[in-house]
């Protein structure tokens, strides 16, 4: 095993997101390679790190001065084994091959333990929605399908949202797909309900995050009722945890984006939600506004020189990062748990950094890592591959409990691999393991392609 990290930084010493990525899942499968000598004699480590196909080019577009600005725009195909491949789009400034790679690879996982037949994949580009208007919004997005159509289809890659990547992108993106290959089929999700979109899929990911958190408290007899809750960001992820939350009677405190965050002690109710809504999404405004409506609240801006985020330093019951990777220190960690943080659940991917995780794994709170947790905004996405197969549309309800069942099962697939190898309630190692071993498996039965 170690062999293939070594191998991996040397050959992309810089990709340090994705090496980060790979060690976290490597060092928990340690047990199934152990048990399964095939694995390693057909170099099952080497294969499942290299992506299937890495795809990057220019993306060419007029602002709207009339300068030309060029951007680049990747995807990943990361492993096609059980399913297309499937993920979503980022993008942010930070976007390059280290953060895609980690993503994709993550993903593989995460599709893995849905039930749905999904392989893994990412893409982006570190062009910056913010600030952009929404002409050059399109025609970014314009100029990035007309070189990613041809490598992507319902069969074959299906793109979706990630970061910097919501309806409004999905909508010019598709609008661009349908024109160049003369086609209207279910190649991205996320797509308005009007044109092939799935009800609950803007929901998903947020409430199948609460879903998890949920599933973690029943073991526990427990539920969300009456706890204090701190959550991260205020895209689409973050909102519908709160509102998720809200509904299952717990309270909110604090929500923020790149630039600050704000604590709320009264909570953030259903109201000061939809204000949170109509700003970001609607408004494209920032959080900081939050406190020009309610000054009982506080704004407290970024701050490059603190080694801890004081987001994470409030009393508290739950934590559901839901911004970034990386959010969550050691220091961090090290607040939530002093603070009486006993669930945190990832509603981003990898937010907590591997010195954080431990930290939550020594002091065996309930940890329900983004592969698990945040898995069902993928998993609606399946769902509404699978309506766009049939030419129909199931009503929420129908949606929205199929999501419930699916992050149940995620959660008994955790728990159940967790115990089959000695380490029950570590949801890391559950997840690891029970992602890698189905597709390994479907590795192994296909041959070496
Ligand atoms: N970007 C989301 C994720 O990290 C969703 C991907 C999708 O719906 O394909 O899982």
């Amino acid at each position: 095993m170690s062999d293939i990290v070594q191998l991996i930084k040397d050959k992309d010493p810089e990709q340090k997101e994705f090496h980060q990525a790979v060690i976290e899942v490597l060092e928990t499968v340690k047990p199934v390679l152990d048990r399964n000598p095939q694995y390693g004699k057909e170099n099952i480590l080497g294969r499942i790190t290299e992506p299937e196909r890495v795809i990057m080019f220019r993306v060419p577009w007029m602002d709207d001065t009339g300068q030309v600005q060029v951007n680049r725009g990747f995807r990943i195909e990361m492993n096609s084994a059980i399913g297309p491949y499937k993920g979503g789009l980022r993008f942010h400034p930070s976007v390059n091959l280290s953060i895609l790679k980690f993503l994709a690879f993550e993903q593989v996982f995460k599709n893995a333990l849905t039930t749905l037949p999904m392989g893994g994949g990412k893409g982006g580009s570190d062009f910056d929605p913010k600030g952009k208007s929404d002409h050059e919004v399109m025609r970014f997005c314009q100029s990035f399908m007309a070189e990613l159509f041809r490598h992507i289809g319902p069969n074959t890659d299906i793109p979706a949202g990630d970061i910097g990547v919501g309806g409004r992108e999905i909508g010019y993106m598709f609008g661009m797909y349908k024109k160049l290959r003369n086609e209207f089929t279910g190649v991205l999700t996320g797509k308005s309900l009007a044109w092939g979109g799935s009800l609950i899929r803007p929901e998903a990911t947020g409430y199948g995050c609460v879903y998890f958190a949920s599933e973690m408290l029943s073991v526990k007899n427990d539920t969300l009722q009456g706890k204090t809750c701190l959550v991260s960001g205020s895209g689409n992820v973050a909102q519908f945890t709160v509102e998720k939350i809200l509904e299952l009677g717990g309270k909110v405190i604090t929500l923020s984006d790149s630039a600050g965050y704000i604590y709320d002690e009264k909570g953030i109710d259903a109201d000061k939600l939809a204000f949170v809504m109509n700003l970001k999404n609607i408004q494209r405004g920032r959080i900081s506004e939050y406190v020009e409506k309610y000054p009982d609240a506080v704004y407290t801006p970024a701050d490059a020189a603190l080694d801890y985020n004081p987001l994470w330093n409030h009393q508290a019951n739950c934590a559901f990062p839901s911004a970034t990777q990386n959010e969550i220190n050691d220091t961090d960690a090290g607040n939530l748990i002093k603070n009486g943080v006993t669930l945190v659940a990832e509603g981003a991917n990898m937010p907590s950094t591997p010195e954080a995780v431990n930290i939550f794994l020594d002091n065996k709170i309930m940890y329900g890592p983004g592969k698990a947790a945040n898995a069902g905004g993928v998993a609606v996405s399946g769902l509404e591959m699978s309506q766009n197969s049939m030419r129909l549309n199931w009503p929420s309800e129908e949606v929205d409990n199929r999501l419930k069942g699916i992050m149940k099962s995620i959660h008994t697939s955790c728990v159940n691999a967790a115990d089959e190898y000695g380490q029950p309630g570590n949801y890391v190692a559950g997840a690891n393991i029970a992602g890698f071993v189905k597709v390994v498996n479907a590795m192994l039965d296909q041959g070496l392609v």
